[in-house]
């Protein structure tokens, strides 16, 4: 998969170029919020669908463009609204176009990044949910930035709005995999605001199986998936299959161990119908030995399930390393006939620090 590459770097000058940004963003509103916002203005209520339509299945980035809605609505709107609230700060691409990281400055402070991934097949948006992330796996580069804030709905599914406008023409159809910067279930309520108006069919129209969110195993979380019921994928991030291992690894795993999460798991999978899949990164001698290979098949190995093998992508400096070819293809070898699926994941964009695990808003701090 790592093919030469060579790497643009394309910076944008971060700022935003509209003269009053106090104004609101409608971004991360449903339609009946929408609604409500243009019956406050003495609108009907139609125009809800109306914008909505416009926000979310159009994509539109300004009001001018609205050209269902009178001028003089549309000049209101911009006085008093806005669409959106992130500025594109840079990008870093692969020279085929088909990796692009994009990082995007907050209104605030800090930096989120977001990755296009295509393949001939298939395009997937990978969002980011939190600015950092406090759960600090001994693997992950967001981890080493430690806590930041969550990012509201209209700033998850701003991530996708945009990386949308750089569909090719004629298409329309893209995944969503929540895994970038942060942990989406800590940020439950906006990652599913954002979920709800991309998956709803006035908003953005992405299958609910076209959705994973991907978790460090919040087991609280994962059983209020599994309560109401949400359709989408559920992708756990084990990387270990001993709570002493996984503790050092993550340690989340000291508030949820093992035993709990697979708990919470089996009852996700109970509810929802659905098969999870299982992260676990290949770390060379820590977590890639055939007593580990056993072991996570004794954990996993009865459940309808698939598991995603991740080559280590290195963060810089430090112990870990990732495994040689052969060492990879024995522990695949030893899976295969034992679980019910196990693929392996080369991410895209190594070169350009776009893989799992590389996002840590390195526009923030210059190129490592
Ligand atoms: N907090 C969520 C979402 C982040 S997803 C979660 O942990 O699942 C990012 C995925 O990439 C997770 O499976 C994560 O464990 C994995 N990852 C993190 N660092 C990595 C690295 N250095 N190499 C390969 N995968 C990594």
């Amino acid at each position: 998969m790592l093919v030469k590459t060579e790497t643009v770097i394309r910076p944008q000058n971060g700022r935003s170029s509209h003269p009053r940004d106090g104004r609101e963003s409608l971004l991360g509103l449903t339609q009946d919020e929408l609604a409500r916002v243009l019956i406050a203005m003495g609108e009907k209520p139609f125009r809800g669908r109306q914008m909505a339509d416009w926000l979310y299945a159009r994509g539109a980035a300004d009001f001018d463009s609205m050209s269902n809605l009178p001028q003089s609505l549309r000049q209101r709107l911009d006085a008093e609204f806005r669409i959106g609230t992130l500025t594109e700060h840079g990008r870093r691409e692969t020279a085929d176009r088909r990796t692009r990281k994009v990082a995007y400055a907050l209104p605030d402070k800090g930096v989120v990044e977001s990755v296009y991934m295509s393949t001939p097949r298939r395009v997937t948006f990978c969002l980011s949910s939190q600015h950092g992330c406090g759960f600090a796996c001994r693997f992950c580069a967001t981890g080493r930035m430690g806590r930041g804030r969550n990012l509201s709905a209209g700033e998850i599914l701003e991530q996708a709005i945009r990386l949308r406008r750089e569909l090719p023409d004629g298409e329309r159809d893209f995944n969503v995999v929540m895994m970038g910067m942060g942990e989406p279930l800590e940020n439950y309520d906006a990652v599913m605001g954002a979920l709800g108006i991309l998956t709803d069919p006035n908003g953005m129209s992405v299958p609910s199986k076209r959705v994973t969110i991907s978790t460090v195993g919040l087991v609280p979380q994962i059983l209020r998936l599994a309560e109401e019921k949400r359709r989408y994928r559920l992708a756990i991030s084990l990387h270990a299959a001993s709570d002493e291992l996984r503790s050092k690894l993550m340690p989340v795993n000291q508030r949820f161990p093992l035993e709990q999460l697979m708990q919470a798991v089996r009852t996700h999978i109970e509810r929802v119908r659905q098969r999870v899949t299982f992260e676990y990164i290949l770390i060379e001698e820590i977590n890639d030995t055939m007593r580990d290979a056993t072991r996570l098949v004794r954990l996993v190995g009865q459940l309808p399930c698939r598991i995603n093998l991740i080559p280590y992508n290195p963060i810089g400096p430090g112990k870990f390393r990732r495994p040689s070819p052969e060492r990879i293809q024995r522990f695949v070898d030893y899976l295969a006939p034992r679980v019910a699926a196990v693929t392996v994941r080369y991410s895209q964009g190594v070169e350009i620090g776009a893989a799992c695990g590389q996002l840590a808003g390195e526009a923030e701090s210059g190129p490592r």
